[in-house]
């Protein structure tokens, strides 16, 4: 906004002085205001909010401009909602700031209508990354229908099936605005290669074509079914959710990986959350740099001889310690019924596990 204004002030300066005036002394105003210019059409470029570098693997740069971030401030219409009253807590039960003030996304803390509007005000595209390699296959068809139901809607959506069976991925009638990419991709023999290798994925396709085509990534294991709403009041730069087996536990008794010799080493006296290795995310630009740090450093456990206790759950844990998530989502978005029930803090379950019989399916 003020740099239009700048150039065109530069401009008229040295026009204003070029009459009467010594030409070299115009000469030199010319100059300066060019450098001017310059100076402020780079400034520019490197302050946009909307243009970022992303590094790739091979140490080159590419320019993209779908960053939006949530942090910008929109002008939203007027409507009619329940004023927030400030001595009377959305919630008493539960943290809903972490220390660094990232919100916690509980029932009862937000606004969905407020937060719509302001996403759709945005055009807000949303990516929905989801691996279903060999007899993972089998959990797609609820997987889809109940995002359908429930995942983002009313806004735009890309599936993203990352399989090595394209064939058996099922015909699910989507919604307006909403599509599905399959993206063939290798697999590996053991369940764990699995699960580690959707990091290296995330990040490779990040850069080919995330980047291009939508503004936040979400990344969620297939097995596993939408029950509740799930929408933008998760969408933050960076996001990862309470793990439902550790929201109450004490940091010593979290299963981070605690061997000093693999990357994803936790100390016993360190450690804000554990988080779930099925659902995380952030914009495009931030999923990259997780994902592409996560694959690296499991890449070098491996050359170390080292496989961390959780794989790239115990990876996750480790980033997500020291690069703080900018919204955590409580366990409301990760749970299993099954094993947990439903406890009364839990107003709604969004995102539960289907049950599975771990040995036959992974074999
Ligand atoms: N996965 C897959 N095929 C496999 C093993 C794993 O597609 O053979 C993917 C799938 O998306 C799955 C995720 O990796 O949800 C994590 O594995 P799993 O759900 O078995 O781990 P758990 O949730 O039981 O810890
Ligand atoms: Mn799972």
């Amino acid at each position: 906004m003020g740099t239009p204004l700048n150039l065109r002030t530069g401009l008229e300066g040295s026009q204003a002085q070029e009459a009467g005036r010594p030409k070299c002394h115009s000469l030199h105003l010319g100059i300066l205001s060019f450098i001017v210019l310059v100076l402020v059409f780079f400034c520019y470029g490197f302050l946009s909010h909307r243009i970022q570098v992303l590094g790739n693997s091979a140490g080159e740069t590419c320019m993209a401009i779908r960053h939006l971030d949530v942090q910008e401030v929109i002008t939203v219409s007027r409507v009619a909602y329940p004023q927030p009253k400030v001595l009377t807590p959305t919630r008493r039960d539960v943290l809903v700031f972490t220390p660094w003030l990232a919100p916690i996304i509980w029932e009862g803390t937000f606004n969905i209508d407020i937060l719509n509007e302001q996403f759709r005000l945005r055009n807000t595209t949303i990516g929905l990354t989801v691996f279903a390699i060999k007899k993972y296959v089998v959990f797609l068809k609820l997987f889809l229908e109940t995002a359908e139901q429930h995942f983002m809607v009313g806004h735009k959506v890309i599936y993203y099936v990352f399989t090595d069976r394209p064939a058996d991925v099922p015909q699910v009638a989507l919604g307006a605005g909403r599509q599905l990419v399959v993206l063939t991709v290798r697999n590996y023999t053991r369940w764990q290669d699995v699960s580690m290798h959707r990091m290296e994925m995330i990040s490779r396709f990040s850069e080919q074509r995330f980047l291009h085509e939508v503004d936040y990534l979400v990344c969620g294991d297939v097995d596993m079914k939408f029950s509740d709403h799930v929408g933008v009041e998760i969408l933050s730069s960076l996001f990862g959710t309470l793990h439902p087996g550790f929201y109450g536990s004490s940091r010593e008794a979290f299963t981070y990986e605690r061997r000093p010799q693999s990357q994803a080493y936790i100390p016993r006296d360190e450690g804000d959350f554990y988080y779930a290795g099925g659902f995380f995310g952030g914009s495009v630009l931030e999923v990259h740099r997780l994902t592409k740090a996560c694959h690296e450093a499991m890449v070098e456990d491996q050359a170390n001889g080292i496989e961390a206790v959780w794989h790239d759950e115990s990876h996750l844990n480790k980033y997500l310690l020291h690069h703080k998530p900018t919204k955590v989502l409580s366990p409301e978005y990760v749970w299993d019924q099954k094993l947990l029930g439903w406890p009364s803090i839990m107003k709604k379950l969004r995102y539960v596990a289907v049950p599975k019989n771990h040995q036959a399916i992974r074999n």
